[in-house]
């Protein structure tokens, strides 16, 4: 066991797109099942190599350093930094997670009553019919609000407060699973793939 342990692996699908991002230990499990390939920048090309070859190429080319390194019961690894699946070809997409923070970003932290831009210490979520006439909480029936107007309306309709939604809300689109990638979680060698 070591560091690099907890080093994380892209994993791209067939098409050559990012999915997921796994673990040192999945990403050799998906290695050694024959699951997925290893793809290897370091010369510059695209180089693609399977279980076997992957070992054959770490004893040739030992990795530099303990980072770089999988210390497995018999020899000492190259760390993958990037992965290629052999089969699933769809692309998976992440559904976006209802919750406070999405909702503002749906909005851009403008409150859906009087258009105002707000921080988000100063924004609601807003049930457009209210809890107790039966409203649920679902990205169809709740917006963001700034508290002045989320106290305005209290619990009425936005007509009966003499209030107009900005726009109707809907449930935001799929992300597709790069963009869900954080700029500061990317590694450098996986900068080809997340385009
Ligand atoms: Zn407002």
């Amino acid at each position: 066991m070591n560091d690099t342990l907890s080093r994380r692996v892209l994993v791209l699908n067939r098409l050559w797109q990012a999915v997921n991002i796994v673990g040192v230990k999945r990403a050799l499990s998906l290695l050694m099942q024959e699951h997925a390939q290893v793809i290897d920048t370091s010369d510059g090309n695209f180089n693609i190599l399977d279980a076997g070859q992957w070992i054959d190429y770490s004893l040739a080319n030992p990795p530099r350093c303990d980072s770089e390194a999988i210390h497995t019961i018999r020899l000492r690894l190259r760390l993958p930094h990037v992965m290629l699946l052999r089969q699933y070809d769809k692309v998976p997409t992440k559904e976006v997670k209802f919750n406070r923070q999405n909702v503002f970003e749906r909005d851009g932290y403008e409150c859906q009553y009087c258009g105002g831009h707000f921080h988000e210490h100063d924004l609601n979520l807003d049930h457009i019919i209210p809890r107790d006439m039966g409203g649920r909480t679902t990205w169809e029936n709740i917006v963001t609000s700034c508290i002045k107007c989320n106290t305005r309306k209290a619990n009425r309709l936005p007509h009966q407060a003499g209030m107009h939604l900005k726009r109707k809300p809907d449930r935001p689109r799929y992300r597709p699973f790069v963009q869900s990638v954080p700029m500061d979680e990317r590694e450098d060698e996986w900068t080809s793939f997340l385009k």
